[in-house]
């Protein structure tokens, strides 16, 4: 019989001979693999069972070209993805994302992340990701909607209520999710549980939108209680201006925090007196803008363009939220939030933190939330959106909210307690993987060689 380590390391070096060029895929790999070695001591069957070999393979991946019109009647293309990683606990769930830097490295990366996230949950979600190199930045709506419309018209043969169900990421907000809804619609007729995110006229949830980022914020407040912390006065930079950005600000603001920044691909805005809210939200949810205008009416704050040395991370702070981003924070970034003297880092963003940060935060003791564990509010409430759907009701807003935060609760709580058990309290990172990887690894032995 193999050790444990033997086993987790001789899975690493088929996944990375097998996917050689996919350097984002086998960083989350890697980063999940290293916590693992403790489960197999406890639970050798699953090395029996090749439960890891069989787990970092996808279940299905379809890759598809995407033809489109422009405003000026000329032909576009994009490929668009769908990675359908894990049913072993429920249908695939997982965003679409559309940015020019979408290859099959990073849906892959989103995907696998996606497994432990959705088991963290609670709910009976399986592990997806999807999406497209096709930029949002700069197009109109309509070109917008054409490209949405003939993405669906493939990615519909491949998804359904109890088979896949797609939401957003970054370049798919409420605008994409309402195209691509009406085209699945046209297609197969109407069935709001195909997708998630959906606007409130349509079957969408109250708290949808808000659920990634006040989900961030509940998590970090049981990180903070956990050393008789609070919000109160914390300086706090959040990097990105989106949706998980924008509601994570909200619910800063709201528990006592100033927010002293925010950011987008080309630099961020400090302003030492707090991030006026309903400025950012007009630029970004309204005028879909960049927020360097954001000093036109605050001229007191100080824009900088990023680019040129300049980061975000430079700025004195206490708490930091990446929610921007994969690899936003590297080594140099994490030791000037921890000169600066940071004590906690909550992670928005998927897999916002190089491997080698995450390291020198836990070795500084900083509390680290893993974006896997933190951000796992959207999806969450996805999930009780998918719930809704199923039994044709509507939560309230406060109803939908008070499940929000007792499932980041509960997140925070079995991530803490794995941590403990497998001999590394206070590890996040630990406990989101094993807590998170045990429901899937149990659900894939019951369920036989499949
Ligand atoms: N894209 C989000 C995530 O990274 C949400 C996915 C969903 O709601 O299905 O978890």
């Amino acid at each position: 019989m193999v050790t444990s380590t033997e086993y987790v390391n001789s899975v690493l070096e088929k996944v990375k001979s097998y996917n050689r060029h996919e350097g984002e895929f086998l960083q989350a790999v890697e980063e999940v693999f290293e916590s693992l070695v403790p489960v197999f001591d406890k639970y050798p069957e699953y090395i029996e069972e090749n439960i890891l070999e069989r787990l970092v393979e996808p279940e299905r991946i379809v890759s598809f070209r995407v033809p489109w019109l422009d405003d000026q009647g000329q032909v576009q293309v994009n490929r668009g993805y769908r990675v359908q990683f894990s049913s072993a606990i429920g249908p695939y769930k997982g965003g679409l994302r559309f940015h020019p830097s979408v290859n099959q490295s990073i849906v892959k990366f989103l995907g696998f992340e996606q497994i432990f996230k959705n088991s963290l949950t609670g709910q009976p979600i399986g592990g997806g990701k999807g999406g497209s190199n096709f930029d949002p930045k700069g197009k109109s709506d309509r070109e917008v909607m054409r490209f949405c419309q003939s993405f669906m018209t493939e990615l519909q043969k491949h998804i359904g209520p109890d088979l896949d169900v797609p939401a957003g990421d970054i370049g798919v907000g409420g605008r994409e999710i309402g195209y691509l809804f009406g085209q699945y619609k046209r297609l197969n007729g109407y069935q709001n549980g195909v997708l998630t995110g959906k606007g409130l006229t349509y079957g969408g949830s109250l708290t949808r939108t808000e659920a990634t980022g006040y989900g961030a914020v509940y998590f970090a407040k049981h990180m903070l209680d956990s050393k008789n912390e609070d919000f109160q006065g914390k300086k706090t930079i959040v990097s990105g201006s989106g949706n998980v950005a924008i509601y994570a600000t909200e619910k800063l603001q709201e528990l006592g925090a100033t927010v002293i920044a925010v950011s987008d691909s080309s630099g961020y805005i400090h302003d030492e007196n707090g991030i006026d809210l309903k400025t950012l939200k007009q630029i970004k949810e309204v005028e879909r803008g960049r927020i360097e205008s954001y000093i036109e009416k605050h001229p007191q704050a100080s824009y900088i363009a990023t680019g040129n040395g300049q980061s975000i991370w430079s700025l004195k702070a206490d708490l930091a939220f990446p929610c921007a981003t994969q690899n936003e924070i590297d080594y140099k970034d994490a030791q000037m939030l921890i000169d600066n003297g940071v004590i906690a880092v909550v992670e928005g963003a998927n897999m916002p933190t190089t491997v080698k940060a995450v390291d020198l935060f836990l070795e500084a003791g900083v509390l680290f939330g893993p974006g896997k564990a933190a951000n796992a509010g959207g999806v969450a409430v996805s999930a009780l959106e998918m719930a809704q759907n199923s039994g044709r009701s509507a939560w309230t807003f406060e109803e939908v909210d008070q499940k929000l935060h007792e499932i980041m609760e509960n997140i925070y709580q079995s991530s803490a307690q794995a941590a403990k058990e497998f001999g590394q309290e206070g590890n996040l990172v630990v406990g989101a993987n094993i807590a998170g990887f045990l429901k899937v690894a149990e659900a894939m032995y019951a369920q036989g060689l499949v």
